[in-house]
């Protein structure tokens, strides 16, 4: 038991190393001692991350004739955070331990546990508190109660009050949804476990608008689990890692009337991955006390005017990354590789010449490097020994590996190495660029269904 425990929290600190040294993810301002639950996205994390959100928005936006998407402002009318609800509700519970006064999440009993263990004494904790997680900002001047407003502390309030302006300028039929990807801010207690739990981080989710009747409610509920619970086994994660987790009534966000979380089975435990909230017409029933504005829909049909209900799927950009990462993370014969689908690696493709002191070599690969460019991100490495490159992209998950040899001059052909198989082939250099296309696509459309 011990020696699983030990091997999970190995794995997490060899994530966390390999996404440092291969520029995924770095502590964010680290020069200056870092800032508690924020981190930035390397150059390599950074394409990972587009990856993902151009996936994600092909798979719910381009792909559907129902939802369309949009982008709103971060900074908000603090009065659309009372509207939602967020100023008052969206609080999680705060204890502070009475010996070193280190605060901790009242809901979460494992780190409770965990610190009850470092003092080797029993502990006396303050009594539960609601700590508002919303992060204050001001604007304008003057500091003060003028200027005050909220960094978004969840991405669905930039959609709900442009619900009238989207059904005005758009021919959506209910059902529709609206779909959107962007940063919120979290005044985490705890926050920990890499990205896991940060301060700032990225969401991507749709508001899926239907009749309010409560079949109606159910039958889009339940679509929208599987259907993004299909979306993530697309992306190549191990069924046996995730799973539904319906909410208690308890537990439930002030604004829903149904949830579930997708969870994740990460190295310390089953953890929330993404949530499926019903949240009924909370946010337009209260924007319109709120702001005074009509939120209902005309039935086109039926002449009815009445507020829609809302599905939401909201997921967190950070956190698919993080266990995408941890799901891909193989050790297998001596080597270190990420088997990411190939939609999702960083590189699709990475190209050397054998050796880098051979202008002959470095000649043609640099040839062949430019014309795979323009095509899919390539990445170009001419630093130590074949066995060094390989290792590198393996880390990086790059799912082929060109390398231009000397019989490369003579026979126009290069050597392709495998990712996953780590089987080669010598391939035509005016067949390559199709080649890999055909690979990729051939890995796609198994994975994605194209
Ligand atoms: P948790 O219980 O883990 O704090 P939550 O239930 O508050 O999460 P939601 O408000 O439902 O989370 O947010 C939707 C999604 O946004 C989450 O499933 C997660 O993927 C992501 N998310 C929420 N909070 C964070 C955070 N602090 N850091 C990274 N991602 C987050």
């Amino acid at each position: 038991m011990a020696q699983t425990k030990d091997k999970k929290e190995n794995l997490m600190e060899k994530i966390v190393s390999l996404c440092k040294r291969r520029g995924f993810i770095f502590p964010g301002s680290e020069i200056y001692g870092g800032l508690s639950g924020t981190w930035d996205y390397g150059p390599v994390g950074a394409l990972f991350k587009k990856n993902i959100k151009d996936l994600w928005w092909r798979d719910t936006v381009q792909l559907r004739d129902d939802v369309v998407g949009v982008d709103a402002a971060i900074m908000m009318n603090p009065k659309a955070w009372e509207a939602s609800g967020h100023t008052e509700a969206f609080s999680d519970p705060l204890v502070e331990c009475k010996i070193c006064h280190e605060r901790f999440r009242a809901d979460k009993e494992m780190e409770i546990k965990n610190h009850e263990k470092t003092h080797n004494k029993t502990i006396e904790w303050t009594k539960s508190k609601k700590f508002n997680l919303l992060v204050k900002a001001y604007l304008g001047v003057l500091e003060g109660e003028e200027s005050q407003i909220y960094l978004r502390g969840e991405i669905t309030n930039g959609v709900s009050v442009n619900f009238k302006n989207i059904i005005n300028s758009t021919r959506v039929k209910i059902p529709f949804g609206v779909a959107q990807i962007g940063k919120a801010f979290r005044n985490e207690i705890t926050p920990g476990n890499f990205t896991f739990r940060s301060r700032e981080f990225e969401q991507m989710e749709v508001q899926f608008y239907i009749k309010p009747e409560e079949k109606e409610g159910k039958k889009w509920f339940d679509y929208w689990k599987k259907n993004r619970m299909d979306w993530y086994l697309s992306l190549g994660i191990k069924k046996e890692n995730l799973r539904f987790r319906d909410h208690a009534l308890n537990e439930r966000a002030h604004y829903a009337r149904m949830a579930t979380d997708i969870e994740y089975k990460s190295p310390w435990g089953w953890q929330e991955f993404m949530g499926i909230h019903h949240r009924g017409d909370w946010d337009l029933k209260r924007h319109q006390q709120f702001s005074g504005e009509d939120m209902s829909f005309s039935d086109p049909q039926t002449g009815e005017k009445y507020l829609l209900w809302d599905i939401e799927t909201s997921a967190g950009v950070d956190r698919s990354i993080l266990f995408l990462l941890i799901d891909a993370y193989r050790e297998e014969g001596g080597r270190v590789y990420l088997k990411l689908h190939p939609a999702l690696s960083p590189y699709k493709a990475a190209v050397f010449p054998l050796l880098a002191n051979k202008p002959e070599l470095v000649k043609l690969a640099r040839k062949i490097y430019d014309d795979l460019r323009p095509q899919f991100m390539t990445a170009w490495d001419d630093r130590g020994n074949i066995g060094k490159r390989y290792y590198s992209q393996d880390e990086l998950g790059t799912p082929f590996c060109v390398t231009v040899d000397f019989d490369s001059l003579e026979d126009k052909k290069v050597t392709v190495r495998d990712r996953d198989t780590m089987k080669q082939e010598r391939i035509s250099i005016l067949k390559l660029a199709e080649y890999l296309k055909n690979k990729l696509n051939e890995d796609e459309n198994k994975i994605l269904k194209l």
